[in-house]
């Protein structure tokens, strides 16, 4: 069910959200022995709270959001239940306070079923470098499901929750979103407050939806954007209804598709499957210009492995055993300091921070992180020129379809080439989507939708026509 069928259940009175997330419940300790997506569940606290939106909705309370269960990737602050990140470094962090987003639900009556499993500290593509456990694609059980909010599109995708938020710092959020079959939006950077987000990479984390469909993008997007004056990288512009561009007349928009996406060696059924996609938004009426050239393309994924793991490396400095998390007990504080972060990080965590720090250090800070960021300028450049011309840029989501548990684990370079095609939004800042758009061999495809700045509009638009016209969101694993 989607967000806007149970709240139509819910308004007229023919289901609870009592009944409802009972039923999610339910379907969780049907699966999770499969699927592995959840490192908590909040049973009692959605009860709770699916009991206080049942008598909200009774005085009339009409949020599309009040009384709908939603997960939430273990990286979001939630006050009072346990917030890992999926590293043992947090395995018993409790915080104090909520993220700003999670204050925005609870205000909408949310109803949280738990914390989602995901890459330690959000590092990885494939959620395989959860501390706990890794988690499996419900398309199928021998595939990864993406990462690192792979808990979070799994659970949806197999009906765990109604929807859930995850992060997107090089493409968590869209690329397991195109692995699991269900929609993902990663937001122009400052749309919503990252207040309460465990940090990552500063400059490119965003928090964003991960969704069955377009509409109810809109309808959680509605509830968390915004500006908030405890996040200073807030945008201070204000928020439309976003269900409000939900048309499905794509007359005289203008697409490019821009030829470095469809990198070598990608999968040629995933390409095709693209391709077949973007056809069918020219037949919604848009004005498609294939072969369109962003050539700095190829250096984004170089770009991104300098400053994420830079930025990571600075903001991993916090976890010294001393302020909170694991903390080793020893005779001496550089030893204490040593062994906490010796045995609490894993070893992807501690890959980025050794990258990281090199590329900050005395002598190598021009070579690398002064040259990334120029790099990162010209890419945004880039960007910005092609809207002059084009009101958004489709893609592939992914090179691949999921690829198998363990394929790429010892593989960094073919782990981080999984998010080619996500990467270079992140480090321009921009907002996309993504979208099913095919399948093939039996695994999900995933097509997305690039836009300029604060043009979440657009891409909505572009992304609902398209689900109007086809049934790819409707697919559901058979698990
Ligand atoms: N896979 C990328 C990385 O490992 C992106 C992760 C993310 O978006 N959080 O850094």
């Amino acid at each position: 069910m989607t967000i806007h069928e149970a709240h139509q259940l819910l308004k007229t009175k023919q289901l609870s959200s009592v009944e409802l997330t009972k039923a999610c419940l339910e379907r969780i300790s049907q699966v999770e022995p499969k699927v592995h997506a959840l490192i908590t569940i909040t049973d009692e606290l959605a009860l709770k709270q699916a009991r206080k939106a049942d008598e909200l909705i009774v005085t009339g309370d009409n949020n599309p959001l009040t009384g709908i269960p939603v997960l939430i990737k273990d990286i979001i602050c939630t006050k009072g239940i346990r917030t890992t990140c999926a590293s043992k470094m947090l395995e018993n962090f409790v915080p104090p306070y909520d993220a700003t987003v999670i204050e925005k639900l609870n205000e909408c009556g949310a109803v949280i079923v738990g914390k989602s499993n995901m890459d330690e500290f959000a590092m990885g593509s494939s959620t395989e470098n959860s501390a706990f456990f890794p988690t499996y694609n419900p398309w199928d059980l021998s595939c990864v499901p993406g990462g690192s909010s792979g808990g979070s599109a799994a659970a949806v995708a197999a009906g765990e929750t109604i929807y859930a938020l995850g992060s997107d710092t090089g493409g968590s959020i869209r690329q397991p979103a195109g692995f699991c079959g269900i929609t993902g939006l990663k937001l122009t950077y400052g749309r919503v407050s990252r207040y309460g987000l465990v940090a990552f990479a500063s400059s490119l984390d965003q928090i964003g939806p991960l969704t069955k469909d377009v509409t109810d993008c809109a309808l959680v997007l509605n509830a968390i954007a915004g500006y908030d004056s405890r996040d200073s990288t807030s945008a201070p512009y204000p928020t439309p209804d976003y269900t409000q561009c939900l048309t499905t007349d794509l007359e005289g928009l203008r697409l490019g598709v821009p030829k470095e996406y469809f990198v070598e060696g990608m999968q040629a059924e995933a390409a095709q499957a693209i391709k077949a996609a973007i056809n069918k938004l020219e037949e919604l009426g848009a004005r498609v210009e294939w072969e369109v050239s962003l050539p700095h393309t190829p250096y984004a994924l170089a770009v991104y492995y300098i400053i994420a793991p830079s930025e990571a490396s600075a903001n991993l400095a916090r976890y010294d055993g001393v302020k909170y998390g694991f903390s080793y007990q020893a005779d001496s504080m550089w030893e204490a300091m040593e062994k906490t972060r010796q045995y609490g990080f894993g070893d992807e965590v501690k890959r980025r921070i050794m990258l990281g720090t090199y590329a900050l250090s005395a002598g190598y800070y021009d070579a690398y992180y002064l040259k990334a960021q120029k790099v990162r300028t010209l890419i945004r450049q880039e960007f910005d020129k092609a809207f002059e011309k084009f009101d958004a840029l489709v893609t592939p989501t992914s090179p691949t379809v999921p690829f198998k548990i363990g394929e790429k684990i010892d593989d960094p370079l073919q782990m981080y080439l999984s998010d080619v095609c996500t990467l270079p939004i992140n480090i321009a800042g921009l907002p996309a989507i993504s979208i099913p758009a095919g399948f093939a061999n039996g695994l999900p495809i995933g097509m997305q939708i690039i836009g300029k700045p604060f043009s979440e509009e657009t891409i909505l638009k572009i992304a609902h026509a398209f689900q109007q016209a086809t049934e790819w969101h409707k697919r559901k694993p058979k698990i």
